[in-house]
Order: C-alpha cells, then structure tokens, then sequence
C-alpha cells in the first residue's frame, strides 16, 4: 500500500490523486489503465508545474510501476530484461531532457499537448503492433500467453 499518491490513466491522461487508483477512468471510462507516477509527472502534465530537468523517479521505481501496471492484465513485461533496463533508461532520459517520460523508441513532435500521447505507459492496445503481433511498439509490454 503506498499511501495517497497520483496516478494517471495511461488512456486519457487523467490524473488522480488518492489511495488507490480508480478502476474506471471517469473521463474516457477505460478500465483498469491507470499507472502509478510521479508528484512532479502529475503537476507536468496538468500544466501546474513548469518542465524542469531531472528525474522523478529512479530506475527501481520506474521498473516497479510498469511491474505493477502488469498486474491481473492481459499483458505482461517483457522477460527479456536487457530490453527492459535500456527502456526504463531511455523513458529516464527523455524525463530529464523533456520533463516526461516520453516513449524512448519514438521522437516527440515538440508539441506538447500532442506529445502528451507518447508518456510512458502510453496507450499502446491502439497500435497495429498490438493488434497485429500482441506487443506495445518497443516491446516494452507483451500480450500474456493464454
Ligand atoms: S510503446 Fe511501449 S515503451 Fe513506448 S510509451 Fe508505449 S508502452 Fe511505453
Ligand atoms: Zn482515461
């Protein structure tokens, strides 16, 4: 249990602040699609704090959310954990150099109300990668095996 913490619908953006996540996003009503972030990722992305360099979450903590997100899902995380750790370093890096963590594996348009779409975990079950193959563009979530 971590206490009352934000949270944001990986779906919508919507941002939720609370003991736990909700388990239907009450703006765009998908289930189950909130992960876990950041104080500093939830003032960013509802436009109350400025972008400011740095990291908001360290490489443990980042790796636990998307565990975490897994949980009781239709997806799983990739097992191959070399793959994982440069993801999680490249959605740091993006954090420190554009203030969100955006999708390592695609390039940000530098508008910031469209590149809202590409934050890690973003809403990948709309990509043909998913539909076609059952993984998120890098391959960073995998459809669970029946
Ligand atoms: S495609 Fe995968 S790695 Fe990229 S933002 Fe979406 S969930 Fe994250
Ligand atoms: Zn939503």
């Amino acid at each position: 249990m971590r206490g009352k913490t934000f949270y944001r619908c990986t779906v919508c953006n919507d941002i939720h602040y609370g003991n736990i996540a909700p388990k239907i996003c009450p703006t765009c009503s998908s289930k189950d699609a909130y992960v876990h972030i950041a104080e500093r990722e939830a003032g960013v992305t509802l436009k109350f704090l400025k972008i400011e360099e740095g990291k908001n979450f360290n490489e443990n903590e980042v790796l636990k959310t998307f565990e975490d997100f897994t949980k009781s899902k239709d997806f799983t995380l990739n097992t191959d954990k070399e793959r994982i750790e440069l993801i999680v370093q490249g959605v740091l890096e993006h954090e420190e150099q554009y203030g969100l963590k955006y999708c390592p594996c695609r390039m940000t348009s530098g508008n910031f109300d469209e590149d809202l779409s590409l934050i890690c975990p973003c809403n990948f079950k709309i990509q043909n990668n998913w539909k076609e193959i059952g993984e998120c563009w890098c391959s960073l979530f995998i459809k669970r095996k029946e």
